[in-house]
């Protein structure tokens, strides 16, 4: 960890509470890297329990006026949000290369995903619709309304800086709540810009804050008694942590982990067609997507062919700094966590499979970033490490099956379901794959099913621990609850008293 002496010279990344930047009192930090050339380039203020309290206090503050402005108003400053978004795409886009490493027309297009949801909220004044019965019984009308749930919290992963964010504060602003957002350490100047442009498109002060930092500021959002619901997205194990401590003290809490998404080429399928979207699913963002494709699932006497065409359009990769025209793959986030996944395809042949293509000496690029060139591994298993862990790096595994069933068993057994696909002419088989499979998201010839934002993203099993997938109408749900309101007028003539239990017929 980096102490506020020892980032002296570099840029500060500081917290955003009650409308303005806020530093930390806390003398501890962490380092921001530029990944493409592995310098440092900023430092993180990181909270203490005390500055999180505080940023509570002020979201608590802000809840009562903001969640009685009314909706009209609420949307046309989501309109303003979103107009701001727009005309900034590209700054937020450069922002997020610079610390996060992948290429600027991904990062374009991170921004582009992100901005889809401030779109869904913006049209809060129908998403919050009740419904309403009249003569529920003589006279009695019953009617549902959706209240927000007070100060919530978001905290996200490194590898959407822009867009997981904006798939939980988008709603849960529209839907009236204030907002405490705790941004990944690794690339945190992004949050900072959103928070800086929902403010001049009028979001009121302490309506949304962003305390920067680790586990300590996480610890302290968990246990505080003013937090109601907490929206996560990250690894699995600290996914089932939140879960886990966020629901014991009675909190509201979806935490969204990580996943191996298989994609199942059937004999049938168009070759060229599995194979580019084999390659762009894998490799795109250097592999750290969570809905990346890992493993390719060959039936039969697909393999050969499908791995040849895969081959051929892995040399063609061009790997180097993001922000530099014609690169398609940048740098991983850390030199670790380079390390890490560079480990999985050493250790590949040792477990039994084979390196097709050996990632780590195709780079192109020079310097001290932290790259890793594309590899292929075949004659994958489960009960391989590079099968069983999630490596989130440019690393493709492709296990062999003979059948369309055992694929399937083995998709289902696996521990993650988040996103899986099928490549098949078949419509039939896709149709049957559907219906079979365990996983959230699933693709039909398209390799990274993100549903768009009026659906809802979430993956099955370890890959989301709690009951509502994010953003969307069920992100509506998860930040708001139900009120049931039977109402009767008076009418002198009718009343009379009644110790049954009431009736409706
Ligand atoms: P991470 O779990 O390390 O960190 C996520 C957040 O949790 C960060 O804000 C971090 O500061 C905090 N955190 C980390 N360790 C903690 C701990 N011990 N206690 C409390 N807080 C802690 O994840 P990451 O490396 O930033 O992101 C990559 C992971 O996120 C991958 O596993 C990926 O699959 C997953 N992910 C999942 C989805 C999804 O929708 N399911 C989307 C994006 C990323």
């Amino acid at each position: 960890m980096a102490t506020i002496e020892s980032a002296i010279g570099l840029n500060r990344v500081s917290h955003f509470i009650g409308g303005t930047v806020f530093e930390s009192k806390s003398n501890r930090a962490g380092t921001v890297w530029n990944p493409a050339t592995g310098a440092p380039r900023a430092f993180v203020d990181f909270a203490s329990a005390e500055e999180v309290d505080h940023a509570v206090a002020v979201a608590a503050k802000a809840f009562p006026s903001w969640r009685a402005t009314s909706l009209s108003k609420r949307s046309e400053i989501l309109f303003r949000m979103r107009e701001l978004v727009h005309v900034n795409r590209r700054k937020i886009a450069e922002l997020l290369t610079l610390e996060h490493g992948k290429t600027l027309p991904d990062a374009m297009g991170e921004v582009a995903r992100g901005l889809e949801n401030i779109e869904f909220a913006c049209g809060i004044p129908n998403l919050l619709k009740g419904g309403f019965s009249e003569q529920a019984s003589a006279g009695v009308d019953v009617y549902q309304i959706r209240q927000p749930l007070g100060v919530v919290a978001g905290i996200t992963p490194f590898n959407f800086p822009a867009m997981v964010p904006m798939w939980m504060f988008a709603n849960a602003i529209a839907c009236g709540n204030t907002f405490i957002l705790k941004p990944s350490e690794k690339d945190p100047s992004v949050s900072v810009l959103l928070a800086e442009l929902m403010r001049e498109a009028g979001v009121p002060d302490g309506v949304f804050n962003v305390v920067q930092g680790d586990q300590v500021a996480v610890n302290r959002l968990l246990e505080h008694p003013e937090i109601k619901a907490i929206s996560f997205v990250g690894s699995t194990a600290v996914a089932k942590m939140i879960y886990e401590t966020g629901t014991r003290i009675g909190k509201r809490v979806q935490a969204l982990g990580g996943a191996k998404n298989h994609m199942l080429v059937l004999p049938d399928a168009d070759i060229g067609m599995a194979a580019d979207a084999a390659v762009s699913a894998a490799y795109g963002s250097a592999g750290e997507r969570c809905m990346a494709i890992s493993v390719l699932v060959a039936v039969g006497n697909v393999a050969e062919p499908v791995i040849e065409a895969i081959r051929q359009r892995m040399a063609k990769i061009q790997v180097g700094p993001g922000l530099e025209e014609g690169n398609e793959m940048g740098p991983l986030i850390t030199r670790e966590h380079r390390d890490r996944v560079s480990s999985y395809v050493a250790n590949a042949p040792k477990e039994g499979a084979s390196v097709l293509v050996d990632g780590r000496g195709n780079v192109r690029a020079s310097g001290e970033g932290f790259f890793l060139g594309a590899s292929l591994l075949d004659h994958v298993k489960p009960g391989m490490r590079c099968y069983d862990d999630e490596i989130f790096g440019p690393v493709l595994s492709v296990v062999r099956v003979n059948t369309y069933e055992e694929a399937l068993n083995m998709i289902n057994a696996n521990a993650y379901g988040n996103g899986v696909a099928i490549f098949t002419r078949d419509g039939g088989a896709a149709r049957q794959f559907q219906f079979d499979v365990n996983a959230g998201m699933v693709g039909i010839n398209v390799p990274i099913p993100v549903p768009v934002s009026y659906y809802s993203f979430g993956g099955w099993k370890a890959s989301l621990f709690g009951d509502l997938h994010m953003y969307g109408p069920e992100g509506v749900q998860f930040y708001t609850r139900a009120k049931v309101v039977t109402s009767r007028w008076p009418d002198p003539a009718t009343s009379k008293v009644d110790l049954g239990f009431p009736q409706v017929r």
